[in-house]
């Protein structure tokens, strides 16, 4: 596990509420019992609970919202979770969130994506390098700490953000989402993710702001069979997206499509156990698309909810399918081909990753 832990890693599937450390969610919890807004000892119980079911995480992804309304909680989730990442030696994340509209909050989803961005702004224990690179960022995304670059010992990270349009949302909602990751490309928005509730909503709904998406050169990744639905899996597919994430219901045929497309697929191993998807981790498909050589990273998908982190997500991997460290030094190495940032990203991290492979060689 340390081994897993000491290598460069990337990860590309996180939820940012998702990732909340539990000691945070207690503190938020406890604050807002002390108010009168929850009951705490009712809550207590949730967040404590080990093994989910999908319905259950979904609950709990409601209280996160009631938890984690205020710009000032987004600010330090935001920060949390990065320094969280950094700290497992991530060296690039796409950290996802979905941008939420709170009129009692004064939120609006460009509000809400500001609070994101002070979040990141505000890391300090660690260099976090969030703007694109074009170097035209607005005043509100420049950051207040200058990357400490003679400075050996500080972990680097690269963070990017996608936003996420939930499965709950309308088609004019799903296109402000859009549009707000247009806007916002310069403070780092790199994509669209659909994410929520997979037995909510329609995909005609979501299809108009995604194709805007794609008409303007914003990469997409959905979460895609996370239930068995053929229909929507093989519209899906149709759109051909940039990555899926998950894939646990994808038959034989929309197998062999998506193997044609080379479609990278975001693993997320414990949060597919934990949720029930399937009944042991050695029957994940890991296996069958590892041995067939399809383009995989392996992510978290939830820290926090599902009590994970990336070196043990590669530890598992490694341990469920023997893999070798060459083999899982090859995954981590081969994840930065799967990036949605620019290809300036990419080739500062290969020279890390080689840089890497030099030091343990
Ligand atoms: P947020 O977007 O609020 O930062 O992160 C939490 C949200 O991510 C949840 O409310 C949910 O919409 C989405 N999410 C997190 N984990 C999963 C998952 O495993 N499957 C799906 N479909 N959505 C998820």
């Amino acid at each position: 596990k340390e081994w897993c832990r000491s290598i460069p890693k990337i990860e590309l599937h996180a939820h940012l509420n998702g990732c909340i450390r539990d000691s945070t969610l207690l503190e938020l919890a406890k604050e807002l019992g002390q108010k009168g807004d929850i009951i705490f000892s009712d809550v207590e119980h949730v967040i404590m609970k080990y093994g989910r079911s999908l319905t259950e995480c979904f609950q709990l992804f409601d209280l996160f919202h009631i938890l984690a309304t205020d710009h000032e909680t987004i600010s330090r989730i935001t920060k949390e979770v990065v320094e969280d990442f950094a700290a497992e030696n991530v060296v690039y994340l796409e950290l996802r969130t979905t941008p939420k509209n709170n009129i009692a909050k004064g939120m609006s989803k460009q509000s809400y994506l500001k609070a994101v961005v002070d979040g990141l702004k505000a890391i300090t224990s660690v260099d976090a390098s969030f703007i694109n690179f074009s170097g035209r960022a607005e005043s509100f995304c420049k950051p207040l700490h200058k990357s400490g670059t003679n400075d050996i010992k500080r972990k680097k990270i690269y963070v990017r953000l996608l936003l996420s349009i939930d499965r709950r949302e309308t088609t004019a909602a799903a296109m402000e989402t859009v549009s707000l990751a247009l806007e916002m490309k310069e403070c780092g928005v790199v994509g669209i993710d659909l994410s929520g509730n997979p037995v909510v909503g329609e995909w005609s709904t979501f299809l108009p702001a995604l194709m805007y998406a794609k008409e303007h050169g914003l990469p997409v990744t959905l979460h895609c069979g996370e239930i068995a639905n053929r229909k929507e899996i093989q519209e899906m597919l149709d759109f051909s997206p940039e990555r899926i994430g998950h894939a646990c219901f994808l038959e034989e045929d929309d197998w062999e499509r998506a193997r044609l497309s080379k479609i990278p697929v975001e693993i997320c191993l414990t949060s597919n156990l934990r949720t029930e998807r399937l009944s042991s981790i050695d029957v994940h498909h890991f296996g069958n698309l590892y041995k067939a050589q399809h383009p995989l990273v392996i992510c978290t998908d939830d820290t926090g909810l599902f009590s994970t982190n990336l070196s043990n997500e590669y530890y598992l991997a490694a341990a469920t399918f023997g893999l070798d460290k060459k083999d899982l030094f090859y995954l981590s190495t081969n994840a930065v081909e799967f990036i949605f940032a620019d290809d300036g990203v990419k080739k500062v991290l290969r020279e890390i990753f080689q840089d890497a492979e030099s030091r343990l060689a």
